[in-house]
């Protein structure tokens, strides 16, 4: 059997020759995979002759393009099928699974179902992501070509440009499972293959550079994964009518504040503070009062694990450095921006000891000089702020020594208030930089990496914030694809046979239900003055919400389970699985409280960072600020909004192992994900369902030439100039259906060939 086989398309020379021609090669593989095996033909090269030929009246160019057929019978059994929806026992999860294994071990790590991508962690470097891989993908038909992100992406893309809409792309998955690198890998495509000019070069490399920064100051190695995201991030490109990227915008969600004082063990704190440390230069580090020794830093040892063997904190320290002088920060944002960072870890060495009265007083003072230096403020006023606390009462202003305890508390209040706001400082900083000032129309691809659903053995309030944030975009994900679709049949009159699917949003409800909710009786046990604890917060949830059926408790729960619950513990059943939280802390972290005279120290700051952070009119108001879960909720609500004003693309990472391993394929792990994820519901609505539609207008606008009774015009209803049109193309019965307003297409392929036919014609 020949492996090659050379196959000479005529196409119009005054098309772009590279590209088309493999465009028509494409074309071409399609209709002979529709006559033989649906796999495995794959086009391997393109090569154009120097002929030229008239061909109808027109200059034609010849192209030889090879195929490679090598094993198309037998590949299938040994790679797996690359669509899910094509899968024979499509109900079965162990075939899924058998499917995604096989794939799997021959790194093959992408499948589709219909149109969302599945992805499973490969934890090694594959070579599918060179620039020869982004050039075949571009601007080829979904799926005509192996699945991969950049498919994916070409697709958003190439929608956005033709029909002038604005997407988004969902990449969602628990801790580790790739959606991070995903999100960097779409980027990187758009970057690589959109076109730029000189002049949008600076844009380009600032929407690259962007990510490490942001990676530096916002990720930190966590048990899951070495490079989490503690932070949330949507980010839209922005794109001109010629599809040339030309500004950007980020914004972030509830960073993870609590790490830079406290990290549980084998954690680490943000990676920018080892970095500094480890890779700062000697004059940058004496400026700063830092020794290059991560250990002499109590915020940087709690996890017991300053120095890991995966991360190079030495060279990602030059690649941020380089990265924050291309997005525009002078040397004066540097020095401010570092000088934050030293002063974080000075404070985290602050010592304080009891005096005879029991009142905080600090023990060593040279921490205290080097903040007061890299802040700008009075070493005396720094100390009064943090031993002391101002109470306020109407006729005067009396200054109360704190305890020890107390003390830490605010010392570690102003570490978390620095670092949270300089953050904050630092995306609007990279949006001024990324902002396009030219007033006309654009589109915009947005990127949603948001930090996945998380389980450790303690799970505090930031797990529970985490954990919520996935129940809603498993519920915008339920909504746009589960129920919308479903919807459209029924509405449309189509032939339906109903998916059963669990629809999360009950869990939703139960955490921000107005009154009701869990944010809103934690809200309201911290406006409570005196005697609200995190245990009474329990009681009120108990009494609130003991009986829903996703929340449990130690008193609520049976025998069985209560063994497994402790006192101070509360349990929901997420859509993921069952997550414990400890309610220690929740009172606190949702009131995320800075006294008074710490904010009227820092807003006289001399660190222009600091000053930008801490403005004085926080100072004049007198409203209570919204605690942290119902700001979180907001921004949410905020985000659900901006994503279904957009088309989506879906991407569904899995983790493959626990272990951040290579090649190991852990069924159960993968199982569950495969289950809570919705996937095999989603395979199934797909597979009952079509996987385009059009309007009727809009199909016969476009394909009306290929049918002489519908060109050059149809002068009856579209419904019937579609019927027309399809039957004298060939569409067979079981290919498509007619709604009231749309016509449903069921398969890809047969769009793809209609469209293959008028671009040909
Ligand atoms: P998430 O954002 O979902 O928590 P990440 O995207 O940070 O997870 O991925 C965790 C780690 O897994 C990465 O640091 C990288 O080592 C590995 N990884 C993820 N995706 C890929 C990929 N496509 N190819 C190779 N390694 C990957
Ligand atoms: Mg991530």
């Amino acid at each position: 059997m020949h492996n090659h086989c050379w196959v000479d398309v005529k196409e119009p020379s005054r098309a772009e020759p590279s590209r088309s021609g493999y465009r028509t090669a494409i074309g071409l593989v399609f209709y002979i995979r529709k006559v033989s095996s649906p796999l495995s033909i794959q086009p391997v090269s393109t090569r154009l002759t120097k002929e030229r030929h008239i061909y109808k009246g027109s200059e034609v160019r010849l192209s030889r393009i090879q195929l490679n057929m090598e094993g198309a019978l037998t590949a299938r059994d040994r790679v797996g099928i690359q669509d899910f929806v094509l899968l024979d026992s499509y109900t079965s999860e162990s075939a899924f699974l058998d499917n995604l294994r096989k794939r799997f071990r021959e790194n093959l790590i992408y499948t589709y179902i219909g149109t969302l991508l599945v992805s499973v962690n490969p934890y090694k470097d594959l070579e599918i992501y060179t620039p020869k891989q982004m050039e075949i993908y571009m601007g080829v038909n979904f799926f005509e070509l192996p699945p991969h992100l950049y498919a994916l992406a070409d697709n958003a893309y190439r929608t956005m440009l033709t029909e002038y809409n604005n997407h988004f792309i969902l990449i969602s998955g628990e801790s580790g499972a790739g959606k991070t690198e995903a999100s960097k890998k779409i980027l990187q495509y758009y970057a690589v293959t959109c076109p730029c000019t000189e002049q949008l070069q600076t844009v380009r490399d600032r929407l690259l550079l962007s990510n490490p920064v942001l990676e530096a100051f916002g990720n930190a190695k966590t048990l899951r994964n070495d490079n989490s995201s503690r932070f949330g991030k949507y980010m839209d490109i922005q794109f001109d009518f010629k599809g040339a990227a030309v500004g950007g915008h980020i914004l972030s969600y509830l960073l993870e504040k609590s790490r830079v004082v406290h990290q549980n063990h084998g954690e680490r704190n943000f990676h920018i503070f080892y970095q500094l440390v480890e890779g700062g230069e000697e004059e940058l580090l004496r400026w700063l009062g830092l020794e290059r020794n991560c250990q002499h830093y109590s915020y940087l040892v709690q996890g017991e694990c300053a120095k890991v063997s995966s991360i190079n904190d030495k060279s990602n320290w030059r690649t941020v450095r380089k990265a924050l002088s291309v997005i525009d920060f002078n040397e004066n944002d540097i020095e401010h921006l570092f000088g934050i960072i030293a002063s974080v870890l000075h404070l985290g060495n602050i010592q304080y000891d009891a005096d005879n009265k029991g009142s905080a007083v600090i023990g060593n003072n040279a921490e205290v000089r080097w903040i007061s230096k890299l802040l700008g403020v009075s070493v005396l006023v720094l100390q009064e702020a943090l031993t002391h606390r101002k109470i306020e009462t109407r006729a005067e202003e009396v200054l109360s020594p704190l305890n020890v305890d107390q003390a830490y508390y605010a010392r570690d209040a102003l570490a978390k208030a620095i670092y949270g706001r300089t953050f904050t400082w630092l995306v609007n900083k990279i949006n001024e930089s990324l902002a396009n000032q030219d007033p006309s129309r654009k589109t915009v691809i947005g990127l949603l990496d948001i930090y996945g659903f998380e389980v450790f053995y303690i799970n505090s309030f930031e797990q529970f914030c985490i954990n919520y944030c996935n129940e809603k975009l498993q519920q915008l994900f339920i909504q746009l694809t589960l129920k919308s679709e479903q919807e459209e049949y029924e509405l449309e009159g189509i032939e339906w046979e109903p998916v059963q699917y669990f629809n999360n949003k009950i869990i939703c409800d139960l955490v921000e239900e107005k009154y009701r909710g869990i944010i809103s009786v934690l809200d309201e046990e911290c406006l409570r003055l005196g005697g609200a604890t995190d245990l009474t917060f329990l009681e009120k949830l108990e009494e609130t919400v003991g009986n829903h059926p996703h929340f449990v408790t130690h008193k609520l729960a049976n025998q069985k389970t209560r063994k497994t619950l402790e006192r101070g513990d509360f349990r929901l059943l997420h859509y993921a699985g069952e997550v414990t939280y400890c309610v220690i802390g929740f009172l606190d972290k949702n009131n995320d409280l800075l006294y008074r005279n710490i904010k009227e120290v820092m807003c006289k700051s001399r660190n222009l960072i600091v000053k930008q952070c801490f403005m004085p009119s926080e100072l004049d108001s007198r409203k209570r600020p919204e605690t942290v879960a119902t700001q979180f909720k907001s921004s949410l609500v905020g985000l659900i909004k901006i994503l279904t004003a957009k088309e989506p693309s879906y991407v569904r990472c899995l983790k493959p192992n626990d272990g951040k391993q290579a090649g190991r394929f852990d069924d159960v792990l993968v199982r569950h994900q495969v289950k809570y994820l919705g996937l095999m519901e989603h395979l199934r609505v797909r597979r009952a369902g079509f996987a385009y539609r059009r309007r009727y207008e809009i199909f016969l606008q476009r394909y009306k030439s290929l049918c002489p009774d519908t060109w050059p015009h149809w002068r009856g209803p579209p419904a019937e100039g579609v019927e027309r049109l399809v039957k004298y193309i060939g569409y067979k019965p079981d290919e498509y259906k007619q709604g009231r307003t749309k016509i449903f297409i069921r398969y890809p392929r047969t769009l793809f060939a209609t469209e293959d036919a008028f671009q040909i014609c």
